[in-house]
C-alpha cells in the first residue's frame, strides 16, 4: 500500500455537502452482477482529482479515486492483487473506465 492511497481517501466530514443538483440524479451501475449506487464525493484534492463512492444494495461501499498515476480503489481485491500489479484495475475502476469516469493507468 502507497502513501498516496491513505492520501486519496476521501474527506469524510465533507460528504454531506452536494450540490442540490445531484440530490436530483441517480446512476446505479451493474458490475459483473451486483448493483451498485454511484455518486461523487468530495475528496483531497492535493492527492485526487476525482472521487466516486459506489454502495451495494448490501450498502457494503467502496471508493473510487483519480490520481495523476492512475485510479485507485479501497476494495480487497484492488489493494491485495491490482495496486501496482494490475494496470486495469478491480472490477470497479474497470466499471467506472468503461464510462469514462476515470482515466485507466497509462502503461
Ligand atoms: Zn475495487
Amino acid at each position: 500500500m502507497t502513501s498516496s492511497m491513505t492520501l486519496g481517501r476521501p474527506v469524510e466530514k465533507t460528504v454531506r455537502r452536494r450540490p442540490a443538483a445531484l440530490a436530483r440524479f441517480g446512476m446505479v451501475l451493474a458490475i459483473n452482477g451486483g448493483r451498485y449506487r454511484v455518486r461523487p464525493i468530495p475528496c483531497d484534492r492535493t492527492a485526487a482529482s476525482r472521487c466516486f463512492e459506489l454502495r451495494k444494495e448490501d450498502e457494503t461501499t467502496y471508493h473510487v479515486s483519480q490520481h495523476v498515476h492512475g485510479p485507485e480503489c479501497d476494495c480487497p481485491d484492488f489493494i491485495f492483487h491490482r495496486a501496482g500489479i494490475d494496470p486495469a484495475g478491480c472490477k470497479h475502476i474497470k466499471a467506472l473506465a468503461a464510462y469514462g469516469m476515470v482515466e485507466p493507468t497509462r502503461n
